[in-house]
């Protein structure tokens, strides 16, 4: 086992050397395919309005672009919100409700079922814990599903920005130092129109590799 990581470290290094992508590039690259898996593309992303967030005409826009980022089918749900069941706090004079309560709430572990990930759309403010003021969305590795506010966002380019963003963690991938990447972690509007509408390389590598996509393609 040993020889064989040395070797694999080893063949890493020569084919470095080959193209464009740094070591760590590679070594994170390969730590991701070891933690992730490919996805069963032929299941669509759900899209849940929830309380009627979007009005038809945007959600239809938004679950249009979500699908053709994704190059994957899109299907849109209403439902309804108890939120007497949702923990909240007031912070500068404004009622915010858990993302992590809504996460467990809406229990839409429907992804291992017939879905390939959930995204929540609610209209309200989100904390995602304690220490934060506030935040757009957040998202759950393991049961992958996702909540997404516009409550902060100004406009259906920002929101779909912050959805696919969500999107993307729901299927594996982590934060990116890369600025202008769409994985970069926001922390205001003016970030998130920074980081622009596109994937790094190495984050859309690692897309290609969950949704099973040939690496030549995009
Ligand atoms: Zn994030
Ligand atoms: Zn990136």
């Amino acid at each position: 086992m040993k020889h064989l990581k040395v070797l694999l470290l080893l063949c890493i290094v020569i084919s470095c050397k080959n193209d464009k992508d740094t070591l760590s590039d590679k070594i994170n690259y390969l730590k991701f395919t070891l933690h992730n898996s490919p996805r069963d593309t032929s299941k669509p992303i759900l899209i849940l309005n929830l309380n009627q967030t979007l009005d038809a005409e945007s959600l239809n826009e938004i679950s249009k672009e979500v699908s053709n980022f994704f190059d994957i089918k899109t299907s849109t749900q209403q439902q309804k919100v108890d939120f007497t069941k949702i923990s909240t706090r007031i912070q500068k004079d404004t009622l915010q409700y858990a993302a992590d309560d809504f996460l467990k709430y809406l229990n839409i572990d429907l992804a291992s079922k017939n879905q390939l990930c959930n995204v929540a759309l609610i209209n309200i403010d989100l904390y995602p814990h304690n220490a934060w003021n506030f935040c757009y969305g957040k998202a759950d590795f393991d049961t992958h599903c996702a909540v997404v506010s516009n409550f902060r966002l100004k406009t259906n380019d920002e929101l779909i920005n912050t959805i696919i963003h969500e999107i993307c963690h729901t299927l594996g991938l982590e934060h990116c130092p890369v600025t202008n990447c769409i994985m970069h972690a926001a922390k205001d509007l003016k970030e998130t129109q920074l980081r622009g509408n596109t994937l790094c390389g190495l984050c859309q590598k690692k897309l290609n590799y969950v949704l099973g996509k040939n690496l030549m393609e995009k």
